[in-house]
């Protein structure tokens, strides 16, 4: 059974069911519906959606794409990413609302009659004994129930309470900054792109959702509260500054209730398992969310989660080593992600949330997007993060 209906959580159930492993998949809330979300559908995503002959019907759905990311400072510099020659047959970006992904992917689940999805169900806590976990207690509209299970898989983000309740160790690390995340309005001509804007200690992001920009203003750690004190104003003066193209619709911020704060996390589980448990996606490791890869990741997660243990899942025997294998597979990619996330916040976004000098794009960025040897590197980092996994676990017939 899996606990948490995310990318990773619906995903690996639609795997595990598609070669006729009975799952029960437990979502806590009714829906979907959270704007507090990343969108970004990379092409090792779309490459997998293409191998399950998902892809067309997913690329049905409104979406846009988005095939570069460019970088602009308010003293004129600009750099600009292209991932139009990533060797993929989807050599885009699809932004498509994560709610809209999960609906389709629990969607399509729903034609293997191995999957069951319970809304509204939350995962409790874990049965164990012995240091070997048997299954979950959840709660639902009519009270708490257990239900026992070959693997209990915890894909429940990255406040998972499966995995605190396996008592897994985990490092974190500290990212220096938060974001405060809001939407204003997207005029028609406006870049396709990705587009990022450094000014003088400022930072933000702006995402195409079609008729509005989802906003990432960047914030130095635990400095919320200091900028809330200072006013709405003061913040829409802010964000003017930085996205001088938006100066006329800060307004469309009009308060705090339209500001809404991400507090930045990241660590890593040392050990993603033990007997009966399995940790994948943010549960497994919170991602910084540089490069949007959180999603992706979790996606991979589940793919190499459902490739190795799906034989031995249908034969109702799942090892500790075949749990350990799946943390072998993944963990190296996310090890190299989790330390270039690293040194761009280290290296850059620090500095530059710390600096009161007018804002450059740091040389290195500069040097890599203008050599044809160099250029393509980060567009691919993104475009399939540092393996792509293909999918191994077969359709049962009948
Ligand atoms: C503001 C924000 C912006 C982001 N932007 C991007 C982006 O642009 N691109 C990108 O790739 N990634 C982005 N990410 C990260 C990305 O959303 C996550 O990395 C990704 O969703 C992880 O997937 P997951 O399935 O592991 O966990 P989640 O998506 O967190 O899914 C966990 C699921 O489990 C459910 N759940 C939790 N606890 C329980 C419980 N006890 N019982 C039952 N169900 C439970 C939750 O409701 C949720 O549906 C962003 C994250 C945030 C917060």
């Amino acid at each position: 059974m899996v606990a948490g209906c995310g990318p990773a959580g619906a995903l690996v159930s639609y795997l595990l069911a598609r070669a006729g492993v009975p799952v029960l998949v437990l979502e806590k809330h009714a829906d979907f519906l959270r704007d507090f979300r990343g969108d970004t559908i990379h092409p090792s995503t779309l490459e997998i959606l293409d191998e399950l002959g998902l892809a067309e019907r997913f690329l049905a759905l409104p979406h846009s794409k988005v095939s570069s990311v460019m970088l602009r400072s308010t003293s004129g510099q600009s750099v600009t990413f292209s991932l139009s020659r990533v060797p993929s047959k989807f050599p885009y970006i699809a932004f498509v609302p994560q709610w809209d992904f999960l609906e389709f992917l629990t969607a399509e689940a729903q034609r293997f009659p191995a999957f069951t999805l319970k809304r509204n169900a939350e995962a409790i806590d874990l049965i164990q004994s012995g240091g070997v976990v048997s299954g979950l207690r959840y709660a639902d509209a009519d009270g708490t129930h257990e239900a026992t299970a070959t693997l209990v898989i915890g894909a429940d983000g990255r406040e998972s309470r499966t995995r605190e309740a396996a008592g897994l160790p985990r490092i974190e690390s500290s990212p220096p900054m938060d974001v405060f995340w809001f939407r204003v309005s997207r005029r028609g001509g406006e870049p396709e792109a990705v587009a990022g804007r450094i000014g003088a200690g400022k930072l933000c992001v702006m995402l195409n959702r079609g008729d509005y920009w989802q906003v990432a203003y960047l914030i130095p750690k635990g400095g919320a509260d200091r900028i809330r004190a200072a006013g709405i104003e003061a913040f829409r003066r802010d964000v003017a500054s930085v996205a001088l193209e938006l100066a006329d619709r800060v307004e469309e911020i009009r308060d705090w209730n339209d500001v809404k704060l991400l507090t930045v996390r990241a660590d890593r589980l040392t050990r993603w398992h033990k007997p009966g448990y399995l940790a994948i996606g943010d549960a497994a490791h919170a991602m910084s969310p540089i490069g949007g890869v959180g999603i992706n990741i979790a996606i991979h997660d589940a793919v190499e989660a459902a490739n190795v243990l799906w034989r031995a899942l249908r034969e109702g025997r799942v090892t500790d080593a075949d749990l350990a294998r799946v943390q072998q597979r993944r963990e190296r990619a996310v090890r190299i992600i989790q330390a270039f996330q690293s040194a761009v916040q280290t290296g850059f976004l620090k500095p530059t949330l710390e600096s009161a000098r007018p804002a450059t794009i740091p040389l290195i960025a500069r040097i890599v997007a203008r050599l044809p040897i160099l250029r393509d590197m980060p567009p691919r980092l993104i475009a399939f993060g540092v393996s792509r996994p293909h999918v191994e676990s077969p359709e049962r017939a009948g």
